[in-house]
């Protein structure tokens, strides 16, 4: 069965869709944490971070030109903004296809524990 945020790339669930290539999509948060709050999601289903493997490198880089190009394209790259990845339960995922939240648009202060 497919995850939520493949179900996003096949278009048979609606999303506002920042940037995409033929290896990542990125799209708003339903429930925005930040001003901006964007997520940028491999086209592969990596569920969590301990499932990343040295083939999947494409992907990750892919994953950071997107946050490179967005931040870039809202200008919230020079004043900075937050990349956070949840993994598993005491990390706070909630859903199992690996994604960076990118948060910025204000100041964010400290990471709370
Ligand atoms: P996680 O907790 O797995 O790190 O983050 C999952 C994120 O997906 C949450 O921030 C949640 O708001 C977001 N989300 C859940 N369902 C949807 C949806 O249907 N559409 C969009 N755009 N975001 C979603």
């Amino acid at each position: 069965m497919s995850t939520l945020f493949t179900k996003i790339i096949n278009r048979e669930i609606p999303a506002s869709i920042v940037y995409e290539t033929d290896k990542v999509i990125a799209f708003n948060d339903i429930n925005p944490q930040a001003p901006v709050h964007i997520l940028v999601v491999p086209k592969k289903e990596i569920p969590t971070l301990n499932d990343i493997e040295r083939k999947d490198c494409e992907y990750l880089m892919e994953m950071y030109d997107a946050v490179k190009q967005i931040t870039k394209d809202l200008n919230v790259a020079e004043d900075g903004y937050r990349i956070i990845t949840n993994c598993n339960s005491h990390g706070g995922q909630e859903v199992y296809h690996l994604h960076f939240h990118i948060l910025a648009g204000e100041h964010l202060g400290p990471m709370r524990s």
